[in-house]
């Protein structure tokens, strides 16, 4: 089947029970028994609930995966997967990447004994010199968040797996209608369903997704020993805003790489990092590697802090926010939102600077945006 059509058909067709067409909400934590020692398909909503299970089974089916898990939240999916590490092993992260990340990794993971090193895995050779005999796991995102850099997944991949080091791919900022890690080589793809895959503003969420056996076990295993699992209201949540998300990716893709184009061009702009524009840096990567590239980039305002805070007070149109991926546009400062858990020198190292804004642009009619960011802009 076509990704569309999986979007909308995966997982069991019709409730066993009356037929309905999308999935009952089995607001339920516990399940009888048929009799003593025969449990049926469900006994307790922590290991498994039937709502949650077509969105798992929905999530594995998008990312080409054997077996999907749905979390509470993108972080307690990030804190489940790093629970395969042990103390002793050692961890490579990206650089640059979601400021949650770099606070569960550094405030938690580190604290329990595994050595967290961040190396910038754009430079392959960088990776490669980082590699220890207890290298046990490589972090990465698809495209980093803020600055919009772009990670070769394959090339990743194909250093850690003759080694036998597990890779996982925070792919939030594309969806798998951008790419498919798994695909590439990418162990364990994340999610947080909080922000294309439900697509609405409406729910926390996260997501793994694996193909290999050996991580499905395991992983449900965490999953289960931890509670970190999605409940089942917000399980149908995300699955009613999946329905949707190719529809929504190509209006997300389109509209921002307008936006984007006309920033391009605004005497007020230094620079727009966004992986689709023939400015980037890697485009080229970006282009062979992703089908659709999201509709979150950021932008460098000129004159500093001072100008991005007009900027962010005049928008009428742009909600001052985090997060991103809902079909309203959202604008932040990473430096005084998103990415505050991360100290002000890492910052820097990474390129997090004070002119940086981050844009999530929605759904609405692309002039209008446009029209927005103009009068705000002339404001500054
Ligand atoms: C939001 C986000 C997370 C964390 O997800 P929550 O649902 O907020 O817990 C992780 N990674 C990326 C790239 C994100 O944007």
């Amino acid at each position: 089947m076509h990704f569309d059509t999986l979007t909308i058909h995966a997982g069991p067709q019709a409730d066993p029970a009356f037929g309905a067409v999308m999935p009952p909400i089995y607001q339920v934590s516990t399940f009888a028994f048929k009799g003593v020692k025969q449990p049926g398909p469900f006994d307790y909503s922590r290991s498994g609930n039937p709502t949650r299970r077509v969105l798992e089974d929905t999530l594995a089916a998008l990312d080409n995966g054997t077996r999907g898990f749905a979390f509470a939240t993108g972080m307690a999916a990030e804190a489940t997967v790093l629970a395969l590490l042990s103390s002793g092993d050692h961890l490579i992260i990206h650089d640059d990447l979601y400021g949650g990340t770099y606070r569960l990794a550094t405030a938690v993971t580190a604290r329990q004994g595994v050595a967290v090193e961040f190396v910038n895995l754009r430079d392959p050779a960088a990776l490669a010199r980082a590699i220890r005999p207890n290298t046990r796991m490589i972090w990465l995102e698809s495209v980093t968040n803020p600055l919009m850099n772009v990670l070769d997944l394959a090339a990743v991949a194909a250093v850690a797996k003759p080694k036998g080091i597990t890779t996982v791919c925070d792919n939030t900022f594309l969806s798998p209608c951008g790419v498919k890690p798994l695909d590439l080589g990418i162990d364990i793809v994340l999610h947080s369903t909080t922000k294309y895959l439900n697509g609405h503003s409406d729910v926390v969420g996260g997501a793994a997704v694996v193909r290999d056996a050996k991580f499905a076990e395991q992983l449900f295993n965490l999953q289960n020993t931890m509670g970190t699992c999605a409940g089942p209201q917000d399980s149908y949540l995300v699955l009613r805003g999946i329905r949707t998300l190719p529809l929504r990716m190509e209006r997300h893709h389109s509209n921002a790489l307008a936006v984007a184009a006309f920033l391009e061009t605004h005497p007020k702009i230094s620079r727009v990092l966004h992986p689709g524009l023939a400015s980037h840096p890697q485009h080229d990567l970006a282009k062979r590697q992703f089908r659709n590239f999201g509709g979150t980039f950021s932008f460098k305002v000129k004159g500093g802090e001072e100008a991005v805070f007009r900027l962010l007070t005049a928008v009428k149109l742009h909600i001052l926010a985090e997060s991103l991926g809902g079909v309203e546009s959202l604008i932040e400062h990473p430096w005084t939102m998103t990415h505050v858990s991360m100290p002000e020198d890492a910052r820097a190292a990474a390129g997090i600077t004070k002119d940086l804004v981050r844009i999530s642009v929605g759904l609405e009619h692309i002039d209008d945006l446009i029209a927005d960011l103009k009068q705000a802009l002339d404001q500054v």
